[in-house]
């Protein structure tokens, strides 16, 4: 048997943790909580996708493997469904992921933390570290730094970052865009800027003409 996690299950299933009926990765993981491990050629492989494969034979390129219990780490074969792009998203939004709400963990902060992560962020720092110290979630410190929580400490200015795009982020910008997502939704999706979107996409050979923030909106 290979000695590679993503060529065997035993290894993969050893990294997990039970939270309840969920079952969460403990290796790598994005921004956004979802685990990652290294695949062929220095792929990087979403380990809900990678548990759904495992369990339902291939899963179609272009379709999204959603849970159903909203907790991105979660490789719990049962908690794991096929969706699209926008269902994850309509997912995501409606149950307040990408704005606010207690899995941002913000309500362990208090005013002098949150201006200190603020701070940090706006050094450059990065968000999983700062999460880190001060046991919150990426997002949280990600909507500190952007100004969508704890403006009234802050001052609310997004801070211009300069953290780089992992290439999960890349892939997920690109694959958002070629299916017709606009750049304001992407954004609300990644948390990235349209500066970092538009670069994202030229990585991948995309170039847009300025102001073109869609694949089909004319300039
Ligand atoms: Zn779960």
């Amino acid at each position: 048997m290979s000695d590679r996690i993503v060529d065997n299950p035993d290894l993969f299933w050893a990294k997990m943790r039970r939270n309840g009926e969920c079952l969460e990765w403990q290796g790598d993981h994005t921004m956004r909580g979802y685990g990652v491990l290294r695949g062929p050629n220095r792929t990087r492989i979403y380990t809900h996708r990678h548990t759904y494969a495992l369990h339902h034979g291939s899963v179609p390129s272009t379709a999204v493997v959603r849970h159903t219990c909203d907790n991105p780490p979660c490789c719990n074969p049962a908690h794991l469904i096929e969706g699209t792009q926008r269902e994850n998203i309509h997912d995501a939004v409606h149950r307040g992921r990408l704005a606010r709400g207690e899995r941002s963990g913000t309500r362990v902060l208090t005013d002098d933390k949150a201006r200190e992560i603020y701070a940090r962020a706006a050094r450059g720092e990065s968000y999983r570290s700062i999460a880190a110290d001060h046991g919150v979630s990426d997002v949280a410190v990600l909507q500190i730094a952007h100004g969508r929580a704890w403006g009234h400490v802050t001052g609310g200015t997004p801070l211009q970052t300069t953290r780089r795009l992992t290439e999960t982020e890349q892939a997920d910008i690109v694959s958002m865009f070629k299916q017709g997502f606009t750049f304001k939704q992407i954004r609300a999706h990644t948390g990235r800027s349209y500066v970092s979107i538009r670069h994202a996409l030229k990585l991948h050979g995309i170039v847009l003409p300025p102001g073109r923030r869609s694949p089909t909106q004319k300039v």
